[in-house]
Order: structure tokens, then C-alpha cells, then sequence
């Protein structure tokens, strides 16, 4: 089924809003004069699909002004087709309403538009930033954007320019990397979403982006985490200069630079040393941050999404959390299933006059800013003239270009790399021949998935080597116990399972990780390679003699090469194309990758960072060897 656009132009001809030759401004001032204060606060809350989908109605009854589809909320079946008249059904019952008001869907999109299967999935940003390559990010971004966009969703949660401080941080993954010059460097993935022109998001292939979280989330103190998580959505403890030099600066970039549509606050807290500490205020009760620094002094005009259910971390009860947050500046409120207390809430707050409503009117106007730019009223419905393109060749190409130059080597002991195209190669490893665990979290679902079975397009390394040395004889066993005997080299591939936030790879598929289970949290396991994992490598290096180590992972791990591991490579989380790292094992493309975090010798030395007293890492910051091509 294919839903005609309504025609709200015809529908109500003559209102100047309506009217796509005014400018942006004269519009948004005249539908904000028209708007009542429930409608205006249905603009201002965003509810989440599943909730949605059997809370039939509630979009036009409350207005809404936007839905999203949180990691791994997705359509049945899982298609292109689906989720656009997904979106279109949401949107017309937001067309029902009074004014016509188009409501805005958005998605992740973190590493490619990971929630849709077929997608093409790239690197993860950890990757990206080994790359050291502003205009591949921008470009991988741009493939991106087509493939959100084609499915009716105009707007992801994407860049994260988290500047990640402490690797045992379980979302270090989604950092381009520790220094704030490295992640600056690649907020040009804005650029990739959203274009360089406002008039670029009318664009069927593109659409508006978030820089997250914002700030300091990769910079929080160990041990100020909340729950069994000591480090995920706790406290930064430092100056206002530091905070201005580390975890602000990507942020002024994506503002004045690259005119980001929205900015999404962090779970976390920063507590001033400047104010002698002992006052964490969460980001997103922080007015001096979110009002002050973000909009006032740095002239952000978009719009500020809170986090998933984030406000409820706050403060007292659910009136003054809506309060405070409100009144800090965030916009819009990403309240998954609690959307109608939401609204019923800030409604009181507002009669009561504890939120004026000249901030609830600053707060709409900047919603529908982007609305109007993304010519959503004009266009309300999915252009789906990009479903073809979604995981097309070309697209791939770009992924596994990223691939390669994501490669990291740390140790190439006699050039033992690049290979020869005919070697007997005996390749092993967990992670040789598995998308999911090279694609990490945020794929499909939440938390990623290990394995094939779910029949994601792509390539595994393992396959990737098939394509790239066909003449190569190629023996495989993932636990490397079959014999080895005659085998020139082998390929070990090893590293982490797939995770998002919280602690990170737990060794297990659980999650939120349970002590009961006997699991050992990642991080205390000191970055170690899972038990397994080195056993494999030192039983497969012991008995070939010449051994590559690839590591899949969303940030290091302290390998023990003593069993003779002659060349060790940092593959990160590489995503759907493994054929990049074969590209580069076998010398079709050089090895350039940087390290874009410190590579620490033991777990005990994070945080670590450039330019720290006693740097003595494993490898440092910036290391990574280069090859011949061949
Ligand atoms: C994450 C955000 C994400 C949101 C929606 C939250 O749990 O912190 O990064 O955008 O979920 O999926």
C-alpha cells in the first residue's frame, strides 16, 4: 500500500505555514501562533514504536510530535517495504491532526542503519577513527543517510562524539577515539547526514543528525557509575577548562562548523572541581551547559532530544524531573512508553507556572525549524526511490574500503605480512567466520548478535580471505584443533561478543549482566582476551609457525603473544564487509590504520592517554605499522 500525500497544502490552503516559498521563520512564527499549549507540548514528546503500536491513536489524540524505534525495535518483517509504511502509518495518523502537524521518526543509525536487516553495516566509529580519514567518515555517513532515508525515517542518533578516556568504558565502541582533536576532526559525518546545505535535507538521502552525548560521557570517573555499572553514565569530575578542552571542543565543531539539527544530553554527570566538588549535576538538569554554553554562547538552533527514558535519573519525582529538564533546555523528551504521563505532567507544570511558556514556545519552534527544513510538511510521506540502493554493491564497496583503512597493525615481526595470494593458510578463531560478532551492538538488536543464522548479508573474515586468495588453500577451524601440519601461516581471529553500554563484553550472552550467572565483568577481567580466546591462539600459534592475530573488538586487549604470535592487528568492529580485512592481509591495500586510543599493557594503567605523565603503553596512541601492496 502506498498512502498518498494528504495535501495539507490543499487541505488548508491560504495559512502561511503552509506555504513553501516563505521563509522557514515567517512560518514557524506563524503555525506557533496558531498552536494550542497541548499542542505544542505533543510536539515537544516522542514515543517509542512498540508502545505505540498498540496504543492505537495516541499519535493524533496527543499530537506527538515524533516516534523512534529504539535499537532493535523493528517492523515485521524486518524490510525496507515495512518500515517505510511503518513510518507512513505513524505519519498519517500525525496528518489527523488539527493542524497537520508532520511528526519527525527517528533511529540510530550508528554504524550504517543497523536496526534494518540487509543493511550495509560499517565499522564502528572506533574503526573510523583509526582511519584517520575525514571525507571516508563523511562518506560512510552519506551511504548512511541513504539507507535510513529510504525507509521513511529522516533523522538518526548519530554522530556520538563521545571522546572515549577510559577503555574499559563498555561504549568506547562509539568513539572515534580519546584525543578531542580526532574526534573534531570527524564530526564531517554531520556533513554526511545532513549535507552542507539547510536545503540539503529535502534530500531523499539524507537526513538530520544528533551529536552525542552530550558532554563527557567517555570522560566519566571509574567507580562513579550507577548500579553494577561503575562506569557507564557516571560522573566527570573535572575543571571547566578541561571539560571546555576535552569534551566540549568536538561539540563547538558540530555546532559552528556543521550546523548539527539536534544535540542529545548524556545519562552522565559532571561535577565541577572549579566548585570543589561534590555537586554532580546530571546533564540533563545542566542549564548552565545545555542553555548557556550550547545555545546561548555557541548558538546551537536546533533542537535537544533527551536520552531514553534519562530524565528519570534525575532528582524527585516526575514533576520536577519534566521541570528541571525542561527548564535546563532540553526540547524534545524521548519518553519510549511514559508519553501521556509526560505530556499530562509538563501540561500542569506549565498551568502551575513553573515552566514559562516562553520556553515552551522557544522549545517548539526549534522542533518544527527542522521540520519545515527537512520539508516534512511538503513531504511527509517515505520517498522510497532509494530501497534499491540499500546494501548494493556500491554501497559495500564503501564499507569495505573503510574496513581496510580501519585496520590497525601493531606487530609485523620479518614482514610477515602482507601474505602470499597461494599460501596455506589455517585459519582459526571465534571471530573468523561471524558477522554478528564482527558487526558488534547496535545490529539488529541492542546488543548485537553472534553468528550468521540470521542471514545478514555481508562477509565474514573468513570468507573475505575465500574471495580475496582464492588460490590460497584454506583450512578452517574455530577452535583450532584440527591438524595444522603443512600450513605456511595461520590467521587467528579472537576478541570480543557483541554489547552495548553498560559494562561491555561479559562473556556472555546476558545481559544486563547478573553476578548470579557467574559471569565476570568485562572490565574485570582486565581487557584481557576471554580464556578461550588465548588458548586458541596459543594452540594454533604454538603449531604453525608463522601466526597472525586479528582482534575483533571494540577497544583493546591485552594479548599475551608469547606463544609466537609473529604480526597482530587491531580489526575493531569491522560490521558487515570482512573483506576489507582481507584486502589488507593480503596486500590488495596497504595497512595505514593509526590507533585511535592507547593501546594499554595491562588494564590497571586506564585510564590512559596521550600525553599523560608515565605514558609506557603496549602501543600508543597513533601507532600502527604500514605495508606494501602487492
Ligand atoms: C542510548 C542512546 C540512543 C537511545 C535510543 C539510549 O539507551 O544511550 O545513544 O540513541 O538509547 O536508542
Amino acid at each position: 500500500l502506498v498512502l498518498a500525500p494528504l495535501g495539507a497544502a490543499r487541505a488548508d490552503s491560504g495559512a502561511p505555514y503552509l506555504d513553501p516559498d516563505r521563509p522557514v521563520r515567517a512560518r514557524v512564527a506563524d503555525l506557533l501562533g496558531r498552536m494550542t499549549l497541548a499542542e505544542k507540548i505533543g510536539q515537544m514528546t516522542q514515543g517509542e514504536r512498540a508502545p505505540l503500536t498498540t496504543d492505537t491513536g495516541a499519535v493524533t489524540e496527543l499530537g506527538l510530535g515524533s516516534v523512534l524505534s529504539g535499537g532493535g525495535s523493528v517492523p515485521t518483517p524486518n524490510t525496507p517495504q515495512a518500515w517505510a509504511d511503518m513510518v507512513d502509518g505513524f505519519q498519517k495518523e500525525a496528518l489527523a491532526t488539527r493542524l497537520k502537524i508532520p511528526m519527525i521518526y527517528g533511529v540510530d543509525s550508528v554504524h550504517g542503519n543497523g536496526n534494518l536487516l540487509g543493511a550495509t553495516i560499517f565499522p564502528h566509529n572506533i574503526g573510523l577513527g583509526a582511519s584517520r580519514d575525514p571525507a571516508l567518515v563523511r562518506q560512510a555517513a552519506q551511504v548512511t543517510a541513504a539507507e535510513t532515508r529510504a525507509t521513511g525515517v529522516p533523522w538518526v542518533f548519530a554522530p556520538c562524539l563521545c571522546v572515549t578516556r577510559d577503555s574499559r568504558w563498555g561504549r568506547g565502541y562509539e568513539s572515534f577515539g580519546e584525543t578531542p582533536e580526532l574526534v573534531t576532526a570527524m564530526t564531517t559525518a554531520i556533513d554526511g547526514f545532513q549535507g552542507t546545505r539547510t536545503a540539503d535535507l529535502k534530500q531523499a538521502d539524507r537526513v538530520l543528525a544528533t551529536a552525542k552525548h552530550f558532554a563527557g560521557d567517555g570522560d566519566t570517573v571509574y567507580g562513579t557509575g550507577s548500579g553494577e555499572y561503575p562506569i557507564d553514565q557516571g560522573v566527570t569530575r573535572t575543571s571547566r577548562a578541561r571539560f571546555a578542552q576535552i569534551d566540549l571542543a568536538p561539540f563547538v565543531s558540530a555546532v559552528k562548523q556543521r550546523d548539527v539539527g539536534s544535540v542529545m544530553p548524556s545519562y552522565s554527570s559532571v561535577d565541577w572541581t572549579d566548585d570543589g566538588l561534590g555537586n554532580p549535576v546530571k546533564m540533563h538538569a545542566h542549564q548552565e551547559l545545555l542553555t548557556g554554553w550550547l545555545k546561548q554562547k555557541t548558538g546551537f538552533d536546533g533542537f535537544v532530544i533527551s536520552d531514553y527514558n534519562a530524565i528519570d535519573q534525575l532528582p524527585g519525582t516526575f514533576a520536577e524531573q519534566v521541570t528541571a529538564s525542561v527548564n535546563a533546555g532540553v526540547d524534545m523528551f524521548m519518553e519510549p512508553s511514559r508519553y501521556r504521563e509526560f505530556v499530562t505532567t509538563l501540561t500542569a507544570e506549565v498551568e502551575a507556572g513553573r515552566v514559562k511558556r516562553s520556553r515552551i514556545d522557544d522549545a517548539v519552534s526549534r522542533i518544527l525549524t527542522k521540520k519545515f527544513e527537512l520539508g516534512l510538511f511538503e513531504n511527509p510521506y517515505a520517498d522510497r526511490s532509494g530501497i534499491a540502493d540499500i546494501g548494493s554493491a556500491q554501497h559495500r564497496a564503501v564499507a569495505r574500503r573503510a574496513v581496510a583503512q580501519s585496520q590497525v597493525l601493531l606487530k609485523n615481526s620479518g614482514n610477515l605480512l602482507p601474505l602470499k595470494k597461494n599460501a596455506k593458510v589455517y585459519v582459526a578463531g571465534r571471530n573468523a567466520d561471524d558477522i554478528g560478532n564482527q558487526a558488534g551492538g547496535w545490529t539488529l538488536t541492542w546488543q548485537g548478535f553472534s553468528g550468521n543464522e540470521n542471514q545478514q548479508p555481508g562477509t565474514t573474515v573468513l570468507e573475505g580471505i575465500r574471495e580475496v586468495a582464492p588460490k590460497a588453500e584454506v583450512t578452517y577451524s574455530e577452535d583450532g584443533t584440527a591438524p595444522a601440519a603443512g600450513s605456511d601461516v595461520a590467521v587467528v581471529v579472537v576478541g570480543e561478543t557483541p554489547y552495548a553500554e553498560g559494562y561491555g563484553d561479559v562473556g556472555g550472552p546476558e545481559w544486563p549482566w547478573d553476578p548470579a550467572d557467574g559471569g565476570v565483568p568485562r572490565e574485570e577481567k582486565s581487557l584481557a582476551l576471554q580464556p578461550g580466546d588465548q588458548a586458541t591462539v596459543d594452540r594454533v600459534c604454538a603449531a604453525v609457525g608463522k601466526c597472525v592475530v586479528l582482534v575483533v573488538s571494540g577497544r583493546p586487549q591485552v594479548v599475551s603473544t608469547s606463544s609466537g604470535v609473529d604480526a597482530l592487528v587491531a580489526s575493531w568492529l569491522p560490521g558487515t564487509e570482512g573483506a576489507g580485512v582481507a584486502d589488507v592481509l593480503f596486500g590488495k591495500r596497504a595497512f595505514t590504520g593509526k590507533l585511535p586510543v592507547t593501546w594499554p599493557a595491562t588494564a590497571a594503567q586506564e585510564p590512559i592517554n596521550v600525553g599523560d605523565k608515565d605514558y609506557r603503553p603496549a602501543y600508543p596512541y597513533g601507532y600502527g605499522l604500514t605495508t606494501r601492496t602487492s
